[in-house]
């Protein structure tokens, strides 16, 4: 069975059993701090399971883009060594919220792989969770164990612990015991061997677990102890690419046809072949794997960067080409010429890969390019750390270093220190290891404690587009302690005109005061699952009163002129650049603007003013909002709305128009164009590959600019006397300054001619040495001149000249080659000699060194030596 069936099969079979089938959400986690990643098919509904949200259907399935590289699950190491972890690879799901439990999600499970996909019973086991001592109120799940046994001998179900058969969502929130189906897919002979039974979860790459069936029934609290949920839910997750394996009767994920185009591919490019040595396999296997994470990050809008989320998948791109470099000897980039073959392959499922494929090849390509730099680099400085090592051990610290900047992991370094017949000292490495871990630890830990319920209401209200100003009520409350930020409170109300942060624009700031006039502050506002929360220092007196909740109108009002702007900047861009302009981030804060879109040229200034004159015009034009606050998703982009990718959108969507800007937006707004009052574009740049950046101000802060440019340009002006035509005033100071250089240069010459003659006059002859001692009044580049000038003049000539450069002593010392090689005199021995009189040090060749010191008043000293020198 193809894998587009398998995939299209599950669909079909949960779309009967009544499932609404949604597609997979971006992979690129926002709202959640405790996740960068969707790393679960339950990830993206999670606000359904606490309770912040109302699904749209009871019933949903899909099969969901997951990523395993960071926190909790981390699959990155094993991935290209074993044959059936993925960094990124396919969930497919079914959920229950609040409405079938157990007994269906069980028989369906079992229907949809025995009767479906026509999977042989006696290559299935299924697992239940045996319950726990140390955790006493955990009891066996006999419910689960009971159906099962009407599908499958009693032998086959086999009892779990609390690590394989017992989900929490995190050390708090909902949780429940699992059910897990595994697959023995060895041959008869290895059967007869040994027992399926005891293979089940000891990493046996033929006996796997293919479904997780989770059965959400209680609550966890922070104190640790449980509580039941009032709704009980299901979420399930099984791997598409081990379902292919089993169904496509293959021993690997990587021999299924999700993997089988794209390693080809490969053969193809580097001259290898998959199959014959196992480190040339294992780089196969990374890179198909990996090119597949960071193609589909990119699509969902998260790009390889320094920091957070976008240097998790810089470090997934870089495995690959390291593998890549190492062991198919590729030099030169080559991962991005895959992703032609995966937009054939995955297009059909996911569209994204296919329409941002250009953008998916450039950024791939670029990132090739600079760490293949890099790691030239890094093994220049191997080289040199193995050279300078005398007990052909590499420390720990360079291997760290190696590690931490250019990128190579230990056991990189171990390779090719091996080749040379090194080794390195791991201890050392693993301490550097772990001192940076605690660096990092200690600078993000906080701790969160349970929500505090003052009111018992589930509803909250955003007013915020209305008012700026409410009666509030605190419906809970938690404290945050964390090193970084101190202390401080989260607050929930039933209803808020504060913004949280998102699309870009940052949250609300502002205060709420109490009925007896006490004000406390909120620094920030944030959403976090679905609900607002307000961040504060201090918590209020008097919970359960009635608040006045007041945003900062300022900060709003300037927030919102740049985020039109940002609109409208949005809409020029497409107009003149082109509608292959996508927007690919943002930020809109109160004092400025930045807008990220992809473009693959540097944009011109002329194009850059047109840009600005385009905004301008618009807000000239003093355009009405238009909103829409609550329209279906499709009469909004049969409209002509801009949804952005990756974003995730109801049914129901506001949108935001301003003449012909129409963008699906959750942002605040001005109430016409003319509030902005003025759009500035301050820079463009490149922030990758494909990715350009524009900054901007609007509003009082182009007032401050010009202000600041207007008193620059003054300054300017009274320097230059006021000139009437300051343009014409500087041109003419540059003319004269050149003027001025030529006549300075033709003295100066004439002064060294000079001197020269002079010079010449005063050498004196000491044991058959022209010699020359002296203080003069050049600079240290000169003196060299005249030095060599005066050499090849005069053969035999020993010179020594003092001056003072900066407020240092300098000493130039000359010696013909001939005197060098006769008298075996050495310029640099002797400045060194005389450095001692000038408090300083120095040296060079034989016929040419020189000497700086601080003591000026040396130079006499230094001067009459040498005579001693020479006539000894
Ligand atoms: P394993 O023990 O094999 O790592 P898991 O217990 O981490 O699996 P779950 O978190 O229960 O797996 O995920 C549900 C299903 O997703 C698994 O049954 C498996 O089929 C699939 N799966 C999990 N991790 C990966 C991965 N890294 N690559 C491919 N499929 C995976
Ligand atoms: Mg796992």
């Amino acid at each position: 069975m193809k894998s587009q069936d398998v995939r299209n099969k599950f669909l079909e079979f949960f779309k009967q059993k009544e499932h609404l089938i949604v597609p997979s959400s971006s992979m690129v986690v926002k709202n959640d701090p405790t996740l960068m990643f969707v790393n679960s098919g339950m990830a993206p509904f999670k606000e359904y399971f606490l309770g912040n949200a109302k699904p749209k259907h009871n019933r949903i399935a899909d099969t969901q883009k997951c990523l395993r590289v960071s926190g909790k699950h981390n699959d990155l190491e094993e991935v290209g060594y074993d044959t059936y972890h993925h960094t990124l690879f396919e969930m497919l799901g079914n959920w229950s919220f609040g409405n079938y439990f157990k007994e269906e999600a069980i028989a369906w499970s079992w229907e949809l792989l025995t009767e479906v996909y026509g999977i042989d019973k006696d290559i299935l086991y299924v697992t239940v969770f045996e319950g726990s001592d140390d955790d006493d109120q955990l009891e066996m799940d006999k419910e689960a164990f009971g159906i099962w046994k009407k599908f499958i001998d009693e032998e086959r179900i086999l009892k779990g612990n609390k690590k394989d058969n017992f989900w929490e969502m995190g050390d708090q929130g909902p949780c429940g015991p699992c059910s897990e189906i595994h697959v023995d897919i060895r041959s008869k002979e290895e059967k007869q061997k040994v027992d399926g039974a005891s293979l089940v979860n000891q990493d046996h790459p033929q006996v796997v677990e293919i479904w997780n069936l989770v059965f959400m029934q209680y609550n966890r609290k922070a104190n640790g102890s449980l509580e039941a949920l009032p709704n009980r839910h299901i979420d399930t997750g099984m791997g598409f690419e081990r379902l292919c394996m089993v169904l496509q009767g293959v021993q690997s994920n990587y021999d299924t046809d999700v993997f089988t185009p794209l390693i080809r591919e490969i053969e193809t490019i580097t001259n290898n072949s998959y199959g014959k040595s196992s480190d040339v396999d294992v780089a196969i296997r990374v890179i198909s794997d990996h090119v597949r994470a960071v193609a589909f990050s990119i699509a969902d809008g998260q790009l390889p960067s320094n920091t957070g989320a976008g240097y998790v998948i810089r470090r997934i791109l870089r495995r690959a080409i390291r593998y890549g470099f190492t062991f198919l000897n590729q030099k030169e980039p080559f991962i991005y010429k895959l992703v032609d073959t995966l937009g054939k392959q995955m297009g059909e499922a996911f569209p994204e890969i296919k329409t941002q494929e250009r953008l998916i090849e450039n950024v791939i390509k670029e990132e090739e390019h600079s760490f293949l730099r890099t790691l030239d680099q890094g093994l220049l400085l191997l080289d040199k750390v193995i050279e300078d090592s005398t007990n052909k051990i590499i420390e720990g610290s360079k291997a760290f270093e190696l590690y931490d900047t250019y990128g190579f992991p230990l056991d990189l370094t171990q390779l090719i220190a091996r080749e040379k017949g090194y080794s390195v000292d791991e201890e050392g490495f693993s301490q550097g290891m772990q001192k940076q871990k605690e660096r990092s630890r200690s600078a993000s830990a906080s701790e969160t404690s349970d929500w505090i319920v003052i009111q018992d209401n589930q509803t909250e209200d955003f007013v915020g587009y209305d008012q700026l100003t409410a009666e509030v009520r605190l419906t809970r409350y938690r404290k945050v302690v964390s090193k970084k930020d101190g202390d401080q409170y989260q607050l929930v109300f039933n209803s808020t005109p504060f913004y949280p942060e998102g699309g870009g624009q940052v949250g609300d700031r502002g205060y709420i005061e109490t009925a007896n006039g006490g004000v406390v502050y909120i620094t920030d506002t944030k959403k976090e699952n679905n609900v607002i929360i307000h961040i504060t220092k201090h918590l209020p007196q008097h919970l359960e009163q009635s608040f006045k909740a007041v945003v900062n109108e300022e900060f709003r009002r300037l927030s919102a002129s740049n985020h039109t702007a940002t609109h409208l900047l949005h809409q020029a861009l497409r107009t003149i650049l082109g509608t292959h302009v996508e927007q690919k981030g943002s930020l809109v804060k109160p004092k400025s603007l930045r807008f990220d879109f992809s473009h693959f040229s540097k944009v011109g200034d002329e194009q850059l003013q047109e840009i600005e004159d385009f905004v301008n015009a618009r807000i000239r034009e003093n355009l009405p909002l238009v909103e829409h606050r609550n329209i279906p998703m499709q009469k909004a982009l049969d409209e002509g709305a801009i949804a952005l990718f990756g974003e995730k959108y109801g049914d129901n969507v506001r949108t935001i128009r301003f003449g012909q800007s129409m963008e699906l937006c959750g942002g605040t707004h001005v109430a016409q164009t003319g509030d902005i009052w003025y759009f500035k574009i301050k820079s463009e740049s490149a922030i990758a590959a494909g990715i350009r950046r524009i900054e901007a101000i609007t509003n009082i802060a182009v007032g401050d600019y010009f202000e600041t440019v207007e008193k620059q340009f003054e300054a300017v002006k009274a320097v230059l006397k006021n000139a009437n035509e300051p343009v014409k005033a500087v041109q003419n100071l540059q003319e004269e300054n050149v003027e001025l250089k030529k006549q300075i240069e033709a003295l100066l010459k004439d002064k060294a001619k000079n001197l020269k003659t002079e010079l010449k006059s005063e050498l004196r002859e000491i044991n058959g040495i022209q010699f020359l001692a002296k203080k003069i009044d050049l600079d240290p580049a000169s003196i060299k001149d005249l030095c060599f000038d005066l050499g090849h003049q005069h053969d035999n000539l020993f010179l020594l000249f003092g001056a003072e450069n900066n407020g240092k002593a300098l000493l130039s010392c000359y010696i013909s080659k001939e005197l060098v090689a006769s008298k075996s005199l050495n310029a640099g021995v002797i400045v060194r000699e005389l450095g001692k009189y000038i408090q300083g040090g120095g040296g060079g060749q034989p016929f040419f060194a020189t000497a700086g010191g601080k003591n000026i008043e040396g130079i006499d000293s230094a001067l009459k030596e040498v005579v001693n020198l020479i006539s000894k």
